[in-house]
């Protein structure tokens, strides 16, 4: 059994203020592997007065004082890759092959590409008028991440901060701990001065909310669901914090008959099947034109029954389990309300795959799903199922493709396949997303990351990550 029992404040591992144990549960089998001890607004406030007096010191680093401490937290990732993969297997079900080379390597992804940018950044320019502006840390910054990219939010939110001269709190999902706690060892083990990060576990009542609260916290950045980033928002409103949200997607995939419909349609569902369907930027309404309609059903239907379903332990390109009770009851549900508004199933359905590997028939296995001729009316349409659920629906003209795209309340990435650059560029420029990916290719490391809409506030990444934790001050050149 894993205890995880202390948080790391002031460059210490320290006991808690009054903890609360919760067991930390595999999803592949549902069993307990550990217990987490969550904090209260006491821990809070300890850590946010400890990252408080280290910002006074910190904030006056230079540039290439804090680039050598990023270097020597990169040469640490590479050392605790393994490390890191096992624990985000263990706690959220990703895969072995996907934890490692995808979910763990993010972290060190974001961290170069991070480094890359701290170097080309000005922290002075000279406006033509002459006046001078400065660019400094923003101050205390409160970091709240989710569960299903655990390495990557966190590598999105500690790195700018870091990077940019700011202190931290991080509270990270009460249900991810031990790849947090890996993380804060790497921290500890670069050398970054004490109170610099500070590590808090708790869940979002008792400690996400405190820190939303807390006076001496200058800016939230909050990833997860839409529900509790109002939350963020709101708690953060009474002290006037600057706050950056990350939240849900519900992202279209426009597929034209002149694109390679077959390789299109085949990647448009391994995309939205990849990390059991767990990721806020999966492409999970396709659209496809009419012409091509009735092919990509073939297509998809063949994609999603070849699909396969196992052990996170094991190697290969399968799909795990969905990360928890609730998410899986909560998939079956929507999976059922599909049934009930009466949406056309193609592949899948309610219920485990067929054929689980022996002693993982408890765990939160769901199907790869695909329903087709789903209408913006219907429920599957609008709501992010986080779960491997794949709708589709056909086309007759650019413009109602264009339409239907952007009808939902989303808007974090958007997908198009076609043949024909002018009109690629014409539907990039049309479709309200933060982020476009043309013929099955997205953007890189260090390229923004973030949403239109209800999918958040406030870009990710690179340049625009290091933005978002500035302040910007200005002042007259020096006369007498
Ligand atoms: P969640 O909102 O339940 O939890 C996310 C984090 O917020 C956790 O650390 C949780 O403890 C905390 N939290 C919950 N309520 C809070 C409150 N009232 N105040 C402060 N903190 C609170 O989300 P989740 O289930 O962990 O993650 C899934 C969601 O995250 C999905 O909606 C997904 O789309 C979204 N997500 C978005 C991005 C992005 O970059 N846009 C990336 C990953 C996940």
């Amino acid at each position: 059994m894993i205890t995880i029992d202390r948080y790391y404040i002031g460059g210490e591992w320290v006991m808690p203020d009054a903890p609360r144990q919760m067991p930390i549960l595999t999803p592949s089998t549902g069993a307990q592997v550990g217990t987490v001890s969550l904090g209260n607004s006491q821990d809070v406030d300890r850590a946010v007065s400890s990252a408080k007096a280290a910002f006074e010191t910190y904030s006056m680093t230079t540039k290439a004082e804090r680039l050598a401490l990023l270097h020597r937290l990169a040469e640490i990732s590479r050392a605790r890759m393994d490390d890191l993969a096992r624990a985000i297997t263990t706690e959220m079900g990703a895969p072995a092959k996907m934890s490692r080379e995808v979910q763990a390597q993010s972290g060190l992804g974001h961290l170069e590409s991070f480094i890359a940018a701290l170097e080309a950044h000005e922290a002075e320019e000279t406006l033509p008028s002459g006046d001078i502006v400065s660019l400094e840390p923003i101050g205390v910054c409160g970091l709240i991440t989710p569960w299903n990219w655990p390495i990557n939010q966190i590598s999105l939110k500690v790195i700018p901060a870091l990077a940019t001269g700011c202190t931290c709190v991080l509270k990270p999902s009460e249900h991810t701990p031990l790849s947090a706690r890996i993380y804060a060892e790497m921290i500890h083990e670069a050398g970054f001065p004490p109170g610099v990060f500070n590590l808090v576990f708790g869940d979002g009542e008792g400690v996400g909310a405190a820190l939303s609260r807390h006076g001496d916290v200058a800016m939230m950045s909050f990833t997860g669901s839409t529900r509790a980033g109002r939350a963020v928002s709101r708690d953060a409103a009474a002290t006037i914090k600057r706050v950056t949200l990350e939240l849900g997607g519900k992202s279209p995939n426009v597929i034209f008959a002149d694109a390679d419909v077959e390789a299109s349609v085949t990647q448009g569902v391994f995309d939205c099947f990849d990390n059991s369907g767990q990721s806020c930027n999966a492409p999970t309404r396709m659209l496809v034109e009419r012409s091509a309609y009735d092919l990509a059903l073939e297509i998809a239907r063949a994609a999603a029954e070849a699909q396969k379903v196992g052990d996170p332990a094991e190697e290969g390109d399968h799909i795990g389990p969905l990360f928890d009770e609730i998410q899986y009851h909560r998939v079956q549900a929507l999976i059922g309300k599909g049934i009930d508004e009466g949406t056309r199933l193609l592949a899948g359905g309610l219920g485990r795959p067929a054929g689980l590997p022996k002693g993982l028939e408890t765990g939160w296995f769901a199907r790869p799903t695909v329903f087709c001729d789903v209408t913006p009316d219907m429920t599957l349409w609008r709501e992010e199922i986080f779960g491997p659920v794949l709708v589709m629906a056909p086309f007759d003209t650019e413009e109602e493709a264009i339409a239907l795209a952007n009808d939902t309340d989303y808007g974090l990435d958007a997908y198009v396949s076609t043949g024909d650059e002018a009109r690629a560029l014409r539907m990039a420029r049309a479709m309200r997303a933060g982020g476009i990916h043309i013929n099955g290719r997205g953007s890189d490391y260090g390229s923004p990351f973030g949403g239109f809409k209800q999918s958040g506030i406030g870009r990710e990444g690179g340049r625009f990550g290091l933005e978002d934790y500035l302040e910007i001050k200005v002042r007259p050149p020096f006369s007498v």
